[in-house]
């Protein structure tokens, strides 16, 4: 076994931490990450820098990407069925009502993508959370 040392960047969010990957080149497979010290992140990492790496070595342990909005129509824990965006949407919009009208706004939460949708999905997502939920509840995947 060659076990080799890479400092390297974190590829989930913006953040820019860095991490150092103990790596076992004769298998070609990462055997542990920890934080390093870094201009952003001073030797901390969240927890995706932390344990989120594990999909490097086995591709498999993803679920598929999604091709169409899924839902569970027989409740919790049942299977997710296929739909297509207009059930999704009217069914969305109808449990987001109902937990508002039982609950309250604050009963609800969005939370915002470092990577992928962008800036202007992440400003749309606030302002509905904000105009049409009525709620401040919003936050951000970095923190987690
Ligand atoms: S905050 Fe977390 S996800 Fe973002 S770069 Fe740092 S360790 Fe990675």
């Amino acid at each position: 076994m060659a076990v080799k040392e890479i400092k390297t960047t974190c590829a989930y969010c913006g953040a820019g931490c860095q991490l150092m990957f103990t790596v076992d080149q004769t298998a070609n497979k990462i055997l542990d990450v920890r934080p390093a010290p870094g201009r952003t992140n001073d030797g901390t990492a969240c927890l995706k820098g932390w344990y989120g790496w594990d999909y490097l070595n086995d591709p498999q342990i993803l679920t598929k990407r999604l091709r169409k909005p899924m839902i569970r129509k027989g409740g919790k824990g049942s299977d997710l069925v296929e739909v297509e965006w207009d059930e999704a949407i009217a069914y969305t919009a109808g449990r987001l009502k109902e937990i508002k009208q039982n609950y309250g706004p604050n009963a609800i939460m969005g939370t915002g993508s470092a990577r992928g949708p962008g800036n202007e999905a992440n400003y749309i997502m606030q302002k509905f959370m904000r105009a049409a939920v009525g709620t401040n509840n919003v936050d951000h995947c970095a923190r987690i």
